[in-house]
């Protein structure tokens, strides 16, 4: 079921494999026809990922490299609109030398010749596929049939787990394991049995309703797998590895037997549970229209790079989702929330709903003090915040959302200009990682510690170069840049405790063992004021 938790899981069944010792990796199919969900509204999809080499993909890729801590590629990543368009392509250069190509075998062919790859790429001993939507539905059939041929072709080296959700209604309080047992149903007949159950639920499942799965569904008792709700995600390896669920899945694999080693996840677990003082995070955006659970879930990433920095800085994180659409039409109100925040951050975003407010917040931050840290759009509208604001060009503005501005200061890439004009949109973005050269002496340099970085990437439009000497005279300098210098990366303001603002994603490279430096430092800027 979509939302149950799929991603999660599969993430730490791959931590806790990593933990002895394997290679592991991992890939998700979405069941959609879109290519990827870069055209996606976040509403409709929740926040796009981006691989190191530019594959705009699930926010659940973004959580198999937090759990994994290692970079995934493109080959993790495929969708029915990307098969489809692989198979459709090649036979139009004759790949199948005149035979008809079928929705069966073909397309499921084509789904285990990219897991394949994905799997030779990295090396690895353990590729675990998670497949998105619910078992039963039209949409993911042809990626059961693709796992129903991998068995039949390697029986012993393909399991499958069934992650399942039982619901406790509230007039009954009892756990009702009958809609497992109907999802299990369901997935024999696709043509495949599971040899896990993964029981999502809001509390433990006990060993009543487990012996009941195991004789219902023809799963050993030992692999219903009881898995609560949790106060956080990186507490699920621990709770996993209670249960056993590495061991059953070496087990069943023949995979070598090894010592799980968790002390990284116990290290993290303790400084999650032992950070009790707060730091209040304002981050201020729109999408609010499907309330704040689309609105945190389309910043996911940015939320997790918070909470990663708070941690390793010995606080708790409290996150404030403040909606800038609101401050355009009531500054009392802005000012009211902004004073109980420690810090101040604009997450990216596209378009011009809410921008106006995000500008009035970065004023806010720069005029009071309070720690800021804008990350994309967040960097290109502080450059018109300082524009409008100190240099006085009222007019300043980004061609994005005034396409008739007198001073683009924000402007459109010139390689951007021609797709535009071509409605080429689909993963046409300047995507992924790119490198960006930190100068020295200032904050950006000394937060990462060396010269040279990578990034991660999501833009079309730019800070304009022209404009750069008067906005740096401002005191908003440029303090990473294209090694070639023509692309501005970071701007950071001096005589402030921390207004830093990046071109690139800083969350996107942040990991619970190893938080992003920018994030680092904002989040520290932000605990040194209370
Ligand atoms: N809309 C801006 C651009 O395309 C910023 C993108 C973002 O924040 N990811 O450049």
């Amino acid at each position: 079921m979509s939302g149950v938790g799929k991603g999660v899981a599969t993430a730490s069944i791959g931590a806790l494999l990593k933990a002895r010792g394997l290679r592991v990796t991992a890939v998700k199919i979405d069941p959609y026809v879109n290519i990827d969900p870069g055209t996606m509204n976040p509403v409709e999809h929740g926040e796009v990922f981006v691989t190191k080499d530019g594959q705009e993909c699930d926010q659940d890729i973004g959580n198999y490299e937090r759990f994994l801590n290692e970079d995934l590629s493109s080959d993790c990543y495929m969708t029915t609109g990307s098969i489809y368009w692989n198979v459709i392509t090649r036979e139009r250069a004759m790949g199948y030398h005149g035979k008809t190509v079928e929705v069966v075998p073909h397309i499921p062919l084509e789904v285990i010749g990219r897991i394949k790859v994905a799997a030779k790429r990295t090396n690895a001993d353990v590729t675990l596929i998670e497949i998105g939507g619910t078992v039963g539905e039209y949409q993911n059939i042809l990626f059961l049939e693709a796992a129903r041929m991998m068995r039949l072709e390697q029986p012993k080296d393909v399991m499958v787990a069934l992650v399942s959700y039982l619901p406790v209604p509230g007039n009954l309080g009892e756990m009702k394991s009958k809609p497992t047992q109907y999802a299990c149903r369901t997935l024999n007949g696709a043509g495949l049995q599971p040899d896990m159950i993964i029981c999502r639920s809001s509390n433990p499942v006990d060993d009543v309703r487990k012996k009941k799965l195991s004789i219902n569904c023809s799963v050993e008792q030992v692999d219903v797998i009881s898995a609560p709700d949790c106060d956080s995600i990186y507490e699920v390896p621990l709770r996993f590895r209670d249960e056993h669920v590495s061991e059953r899945v070496v087990k069943k694999l023949g995979l070598p037997k090894a010592t799980v080693r968790m002390k990284p996840w116990n290290d993290l677990f303790k400084n999650i549970s032992g950070a009790k003082r707060p730091v209040r995070i304002g981050v201020v955006g729109k999408y609010f229209s499907t309330g704040d659970f689309t609105l945190s879930d389309a910043y996911l990433s940015v939320l997790e790079a918070i909470k990663h920095a708070a941690w390793a800085a010995g606080r708790k994180p409290q996150i404030e989702w403040l909606n800038s659409e609101e401050y355009e039409r009531d500054r009392k109100a802005m000012t009211t929330q902004l004073k109980n925040v420690d810090g101040i951050l604009i997450p990216g975003g596209f378009g011009t709903r809410g921008v106006e407010g995000k500008i009035l917040a970065i004023q806010y931050a720069r005029e009071k003090k309070i720690p800021f840290l804008g990350i994309c759009y967040g960097m290109q509208l502080a450059v018109i915040e300082t524009a409008r604001h100190i240099l006085k060009w009222k007019d300043a503005s980004s061609t994005e959302f005034n396409p008739s501005t007198t001073k683009p200061v924000i402007h459109l890439m010139d390689e951007q200009e021609e797709k535009m004009k071509n409605s080429d949109y689909g993963g046409s973005m300047r995507l992924g990682d790119y490198p960006c050269k930190l100068l020295s002496g200032t904050k950006a340099r000394k937060l990462y510690g060396k010269d040279l970085i990578l990034e991660r990437h999501r833009h079309r439009f730019e800070y304009n170069p022209h404009y750069r000497k008067k906005l740096e005279k401002t005191g908003l300098v440029v303090s990473g840049e294209s090694p070639d210098g023509s692309l501005a990366e970071i701007v950071e303001l001096k005589n402030h405790p921390f207004f830093v603002a990046s071109q690139f994603h800083p969350e996107m490279t942040s990991r619970p063992m190893r938080p992003n430096p920018l994030f680092l430092g904002f989040v520290k800027a932000a605990a040194g004021k209370r």
